[in-house]
This record gives C-alpha cells, sequence and structure tokens, in this order.
C-alpha cells in the first residue's frame, strides 16, 4: 500500500514500542491504516475505570489532532482484593512506577491466601475515538480483553513485564502450570489480554 494513501490513525502515547507494537498488529489486518504516535498534550489520567482512563486519552488525542484515536490501559484485577491493583496496577507500590516492587507487594499481601482464592485477571480496555466534523467526538467505542488465572506464590521466568512473573493464565495442563514469565513471548502476544482486546477492535477499524 502507498503510504501516501493510507490512512492515520494516532495512537494516544509517546512510547514509539507501543506505536510500532500496534501498527504491526492492525496493519496486517488492515493494511490501509497506518498507526502514529501523538505528541500533544496528556490529559490527567484521573478516570477510577480502565474505560474512563482509555476513553480520556483516546478523546485528548482526537481532539488535538482531528484524526481517528486509539488509547490503550490496562492491569490486574486480583479477585480476594476487589478488583486492585486494577486502574493503580502501574503504581501500586507508589508513584515511582516500580515493577518489581509492586510484584513484590502484591505477593505479600497474598501471602497467607490459599490456591483456591488466588484468582486473578490481566485486563487491556482499548478506546477508540473518531472526531467528527465539528471538533467533537462523532464515535466512541470501547472494547476489553479479560485475560483469567490465578497468582502464584512466588515470581518464575525472566520474560515479559509487570506482573507476568507472578500470573499463571488458566487452561494449562494440569501440573505444567507456568507463569507468563516463562511463556514463550509469541504464545503470550497471541493469548494475552491484549490480543483478545484486539480482535474485538479490528471489526471496528474496518471503513476509518
Ligand atoms: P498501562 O496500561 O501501560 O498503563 O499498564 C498498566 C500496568 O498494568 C503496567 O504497568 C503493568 O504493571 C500492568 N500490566 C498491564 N499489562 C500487563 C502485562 O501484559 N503483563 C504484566 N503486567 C501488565
Amino acid at each position: 500500500m502507498d503510504a501516501a494513501a493510507a490512512h492515520e490513525i494516532v495512537l494516544a502515547t509517546h512510547n514509539p514500542h507501543k506505536v510500532a507494537e500496534f501498527h504491526q498488529i492492525i496493519a496486517a489486518e488492515h493494511p490501509e491504516l497506518r498507526v502514529i504516535g501523538y505528541d500533544g498534550p496528556e490529559p490527567v489520567e484521573d478516570g477510577v475505570t480502565f474505560a474512563e482512563n482509555a476513553l480520556i486519552k483516546a478523546r485528548a488525542a482526537a481532539a488535538h489532532t482531528g484524526l481517528p484515536a486509539l488509547a490503550d490501559d490496562s492491569g490486574i484485577c486480583v479477585d480476594v482484593l476487589g478488583g486492585s491493583p486494577g486502574v493503580f496496577s502501574a503504581y501500586w507500590a507508589g508513584q515511582r512506577k516500580d515493577a518489581q516492587a509492586n510484584l513484590e507487594l502484591l505477593l505479600d499481601q497474598l501471602r497467607d491466601v490459599a490456591d483456591p482464592h488466588r484468582g486473578a485477571t490481566f485486563v487491556s480496555t482499548i478506546a477508540l475515538v473518531v472526531p467528527g466534523a465539528d471538533g467533537a467526538s462523532a464515535i466512541e467505542h470501547v472494547v476489553e480483553g479479560r485475560w483469567p488465572g490465578r497468582l502464584a506464590h512466588a515470581a518464575s521466568g525472566e520474560g515479559g513485564f509487570g506482573y507476568d512473573p507472578i500470573f499463571v493464565p488458566d487452561g494449562q495442563e494440569p501440573g505444567q502450570e507456568r507463569s507468563v514469565g516463562e511463556w514463550d513471548p509469541a504464545r503470550k502476544n497471541a493469548e494475552s489480554h491484549r490480543a483478545r482486546a484486539f480482535n474485538v477492535l479490528m471489526p471496528l477499524l474496518g471503513g476509518l
């Protein structure tokens, strides 16, 4: 596809790796789309749900650029903690966003919790906002991917990031259960909460 003929869609992140990842996934199914990064002002993410935060970011990028905009928000929701850390996943152990400290705090909080009560779900939410002619948001969609599993008693594996070393997805062969930190990245990319959210998002991107 001629790049000049591509329709641009802005991703509300300043992280070039995330832009490249989204572009790769989306262009594989929609070669007419080109995902570009966002360099405008970042809104305050003061939502209390993944959907609210994703919409806050996508609306800001759509309003600033006049382009269709995507934004994602994600985290881990632990049953026995009533869905926390949830939107606070990135800074569960404090504003310094220390992934290792976050993971250790969560393990510590669940230290005496037995296996049947260690359920947790990775959640990925993606918002799509298409601006209208007058600058207002004409179309808004929010999709969600959920990846159920449970928390291990100790971290394992060197792969992935964030809570991957303590998250054991459901559906693995009994006795062979591994944390995502031990998984091959391709397998994670195919089965994760993000993959599940993208599956729902893809049909909505046709005709942009
Ligand atoms: P954000 O959506 O990029 O802000 O991510 C929020 C936080 O959720 C991350 O900092 C991680 O702590 C956690 N998280 C989200 N997705 C994953 C994942 O795939 N693996 C491990 N941790 C994740």
